[in-house]
């Protein structure tokens, strides 16, 4: 399996759907699969499998595929998935306790969307003060999938852009000076 293949020296126990709600505390099992968290995240556009995905894949112990998917490392937290759901699971919570789980098995972050999101993230971040989803979707879609990839995702802009959840110009920012300075320390400390 992909992940074993990532392991580093002995093998720890399989990862199960017990092993994640126990270590999470969230009752996975419960989830019967509204999408609602799906419908509420502003990351998916960067995701290989969606949030009510990653629950059902669990359900089925398909936990392979999760620990070593893009989505974990593109969750942004923002926990608008938690508040959504309507049987009160901290999606949010299982998303970090994945991401854990993954460090400690020793999974290289080999996904090649997942140091392209981050770039995007943080450049988007620099130049505009805070983030854009509209020019991220646009930008991320690109450089990770070309020409055909910005095509791919234009649908999903334009929805976002009539439903109000996506604002075609970047709001004014008046911290810059500040992110230059998170920034140029960042930089600094490499
Ligand atoms: S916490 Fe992660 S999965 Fe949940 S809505 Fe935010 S970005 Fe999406
Ligand atoms: S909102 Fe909750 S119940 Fe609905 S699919 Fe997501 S995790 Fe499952």
């Amino acid at each position: 399996m992909a992940v074993n293949k990532r392991l580093k020296g002995g093998s720890p126990a399989p990862v199960t759907r017990q092993t994640i709600e126990n270590l999470s505390g969230e009752q996975i099992s419960t989830c019967y699969q509204c999408e609602k968290c799906s419908n509420g995240c502003p990351m998916t556009f960067a995701m290989d499998i969606a949030p009510h995905q990653v629950l059902h894949a669990i359900q089925l112990g398909l936990t392979d595929e999760v620990i070593n998917s893009d989505t974990i490392w593109v969750c942004a937290s923002c926990e608008t998935c938690t508040t959504r759901c309507p049987n009160q699971i901290d999606i949010a919570h299982v998303m970090d306790t994945l991401r854990q789980l993954s460090t400690q098995r020793g999974v290289k972050a080999s996904q090649r969307k997942s140091p392209i999101f981050h770039k995007v993230f943080l450049s988007n971040v620099k130049k505009l003060g805070r983030m854009h989803e509209l020019s991220m979707v646009a930008e991320f879609a690109l450089k990770a999938g070309g020409i055909r990839g910005l095509l791919k995702q234009s649908g999903f802009g334009l929805k976002m852009l009539s439903k109000g959840k996506m604002k075609l110009i970047p709001e004014r920012f008046r911290g810059g000076k500040e992110i230059d300075n998170i920034f140029r320390e960042a930089e600094n400390k490499k």
